[in-house]
């Protein structure tokens, strides 16, 4: 048995084998049933997915919201044009290789590649049998020590005329994989309730033609920003792109378009339709699309009554989590809340990571936990730990919302959970190319994708060696 440390209050027993309940069948939702079956929890793992399919995220959907700054009821925020921020040697999961498909071998596909990819993992692993489609998690409630009540809608209620009607069920644990993508953030621009343009939030932005001839305002260069500025720039007259950087740090390669500009954030709007920047320029602009990120958001869970079922470990009993700031917390290491773990866990909140290997090991340390091949370390020393990288952060000036940013960390993040895991951590050449891509999205947005360089060509190979012993 792995150990984090030496646990000092004794919790709930697991059942070796648990009733799991899996929300969501994107990314993560995919590979914790995987993870999970890979443990034996194989007799009773439900994923309950809202949609008519799997694949979360990457399912493009023509349809936006109708309320452009809103989610409504539109999940996807993938724009048409889109091809992956990663090469795909470093994006797929750990042990089965994103391959090229014949045609297209592109180290940056679009995203319709990317959907086939997670559907063939959940076919070779046979997970679509656990899967409920159009079966959207209504509630999640704590039942007794252990136990979670689910409760849910299915398209098949509704068909048979029970429209409204919940079901619900009973299971040993929850992992909550519901994705991040689709609330949309905002920014605060002093003045914008009076400002006459239109706005849109990147959640809703499919395709650049309604931004014909205009002037358009981008907040954000994160890779979401980055495209969608240049698929605008397209057919745009001018595109002005805020950027919370200072000036300095604007990198001046980047602007190769000649109708696209970089500023600083924008410091109020003005009723004649005028932006202006805080280094003091302005344009008069038609629209903005926030490419501002997004909320966390888990409107399932339901808070316990008073005297429920909680208690000890701290972690403020009635809630399962609370979001504030886009701090989702407490989380031991964005995974477990201290007090209920490991009977309810979250994959998939760390940004700015290696997305689908960091699903893949959260979901083995859950997998694990939950038959006891992992322990856990005691509530309280779990709540220690969040405590103190909370202070942490606050020590270094940085801001709640970053609570699950792991930039710089994202490797060491990754190698503490494969240790815990008992598994090899993330391969070198895969940290390696990584770091290389990131550093060549922000310096060369337009044709990092399409590059090639000679000192990639070793870190291929060891990848191509590498990953053969999974085909
Ligand atoms: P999602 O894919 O959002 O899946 C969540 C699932 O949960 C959905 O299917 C949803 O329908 C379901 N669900 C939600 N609520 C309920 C409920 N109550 N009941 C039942 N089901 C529910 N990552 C990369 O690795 N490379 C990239 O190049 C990349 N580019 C990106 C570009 C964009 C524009 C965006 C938005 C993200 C990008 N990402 C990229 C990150 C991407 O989101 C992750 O890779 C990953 O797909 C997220 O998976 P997930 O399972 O956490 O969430």
């Amino acid at each position: 048995m792995s150990r984090d440390s030496r646990a000092t209050s004794p919790r709930p027993p697991m059942p070796s084998r648990s009733r799991v309940a899996v929300i969501g069948a994107g990314a993560a939702g995919l590979v914790a049933a995987r993870e999970l079956l890979r443990e034996g929890h194989g007799p009773v793992v439900v994923v309950f997915e809202r949609a008519a399919a799997v694949g979360g995220t990457w399912r493009y959907d023509d349809a936006a919201s109708a309320d452009p700054l809103g989610a409504g009821a539109v999940h996807g925020s993938l724009y048409a044009s889109l091809r992956t921020n990663l090469p795909r040697e470093c994006m797929g999961f750990l042990d089965f290789p994103f391959l090229p498909v014949p045609g297209d071998p592109r180290r940056f596909p679009g995203h319709r590649e990317v959907l086939r990819y997670l559907e063939d993992f959940a076919r070779r692993f046979d997970l679509l049998r656990l899967v409920r489609l159009e079966t959207e998690v209504v509630g999640v409630r704590r039942r007794g020590a252990s136990s979670w009540t689910v409760s849910y809608r299915s398209r098949k209620l509704a068909g048979a005329g029970c429209d409204g009607l919940e079901e619900e069920e009973v299971f040993d644990a929850v992992v909550v994989c519901n994705g991040h993508f689709t609330e949309p953030r905002l920014a605060d621009i002093p003045g914008i309730d009076g400002w006459p343009g239109k706005q849109m939030h990147s959640h809703s932005y499919r395709v650049p033609d309604p931004f014909l001839g205009q002037v358009v305002v981008i907040i954000g260069y994160n890779p979401s920003g980055m495209d969608i500025s240049r698929d605008i720039a397209g057919v745009a007259k001018e595109v002005h792109v805020a950027i919370r950087a200072a000036p300095a740090e604007i990198p001046s390669s980047t602007t190769t378009r000649a109708n696209l500009w970089l500023h600083p954030m924008i410091e109020r709007a003005e009723k004649d339709g005028s932006l202006v920047f805080e280094d003091g320029s302005r344009v008069k602009a038609d629209a903005i699309v926030h490419c501002t990120g997004y909320k966390y958001s888990f409107p399932f869970l339901e808070e316990e009554e008073e005297g429920g079922a909680g208690g000890g470990g701290g972690g403020g009993a009635g809630v399962v989590v609370s979001v504030d700031d886009n701090r989702v917390g407490p989380l031991y290491k964005h995974v477990f809340p201290p007090r209920l773990a490991p009977h309810i866990s979250f994959v998939g909140l760390p940004f700015k990571a290696i997305p689908f290997p960091v699903f893949q090991l959260q979901s083995s340390w859950v997998a694990g936990a939950l038959s006891g091949r992992i322990e856990l370390p005691s509530p309280e020393e779990m709540m220690m730990d969040v405590v103190a990288f909370y202070s942490d952060m606050e020590a270094h000036g940085r801001p709640k919302r970053f609570t699950h940013d792991l930039g710089a960390c994202t490797f060491e993040y990754e190698d503490w959970l494969a240790e815990r895991c008992g598994r090899e951590g993330i391969e070198e050449w895969r940290k390696a190319i990584h770091v290389k891509a990131r550093a060549r999205v922000w310096h060369r947005p337009e044709s990092y994708r399409d590059e090639h360089c000679d000192d990639d060509d070793d870190l291929l190979d060891q990848a191509h060696r590498d990953l053969a012993k999974y085909l």
